[in-house]
């Protein structure tokens, strides 16, 4: 049996394990799980006595942390007063990810609203310049952006997007989000071979980012227009997961892999079992 290198966990506290978020680490531990994704989703509102308490625990348990950035983040939006509120939770997130000992703050890069990919781009760049001034300021460091690929056609955070965010922006690294990747359509995914080719776009475009990763999955419904909403991870739902697992384990990819099906950790662990076979 080969090594797991791919850790599992769950957006926001399990629903098995009622309590704060340091009680959800020990928790998550128990039921056998390798990470731990934070909610900012609603704003950033941990206290910094207690995100700092989440860095002993997590490393005491082998818990991996990353959070979620809240949702009014808008990296394309040329309105001034957005752009600062967008500057200021996408610091506050890092910040908070910082005290915690956790990776990566995850967020969605924005909405086209009439711009162009390469008008988004400009704005972002110039955007996270000014953060990454006001980061140092603050001696916030090592803590990355997830630049999350988006659910909808409307959305900025296309994969091609967020690699070039990537590639152009060194404080941002890409997260994929599969079931999105799905819904929007920048990949459908059926089979093994669909993962395998989208590895190796990415493993082309972005060399070495897939020995650690950072994910989400789960089910989801759809439209033309892009994502509806996130389901639970079965033998019906899409994206497929037992493929992915499959591909992850055999290539020996690493990262991490956070549920975000209703059923948060009993997907995780559905997940996780699947993969554990394939190694
Ligand atoms: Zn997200």
């Amino acid at each position: 049996m080969g090594k797991a290198k791919v850790r599992f966990g769950s957006a926001g506290i399990p629903i098995q394990c009622p309590g704060s978020s340091l009680d959800a680490i020990e928790c998550s531990h128990s039921l056998g799980l390798g990470a731990l994704e934070l909610e900012f989703v609603r704003g950033v509102k941990l206290l910094e006595e207690n995100a700092r308490a989440l860095k002993p625990a997590s490393e005491k348990f082998d818990i991996r942390l990353s959070a979620h950035a809240p949702y009014w983040i808008n990296c394309c939006t040329s309105d001034k007063i957005k752009q600062e509120t967008t500057k200021r939770n996408l610091f506050l997130s890092a910040q908070a990810c910082m005290w915690a000992g956790a990776r990566v703050a995850v967020f969605h890069p924005g909405y086209y609203q009439g711009k162009t990919s390469k008008e988004c781009l400009k704005i972002t760049k110039d955007l996270f310049a000014r953060l990454k001034t006001h980061m140092e300021h603050h001696d916030v460091s090592g803590v990355k952006l997830g630049a999350e690929t988006v659910g909808k056609k409307s959305q900025y955070g296309g994969l091609d997007e967020c690699m070039e965010l990537q590639r152009e922006v060194p404080e941002i690294m890409l997260v994929f989000d599969f079931a999105h990747l799905h819904a929007r359509g920048d990949w459908k995914f059926k089979s093994e071979d669909d993962y395998r080719k989208m590895f190796a776009h990415v493993e082309k475009t972005l060399p070495g980012y897939l020995k650690d990763f950072h994910s989400h999955f789960s089910g989801i419904n759809f439209s033309d227009k892009g994502e509806r909403n996130h389901i639970p991870v079965d033998e019906e739902s899409v994206p497929p997961y037992k493929p992915l697992m499959k591909v992850l384990a055999e290539n020996g990819y690493g990262g991490t892999i956070i549920s975000e099906s209703p059923q948060l950790e009993i997907d995780a662990l559905k997940m996780q079992k699947e993969y554990l076979k394939h190694l």
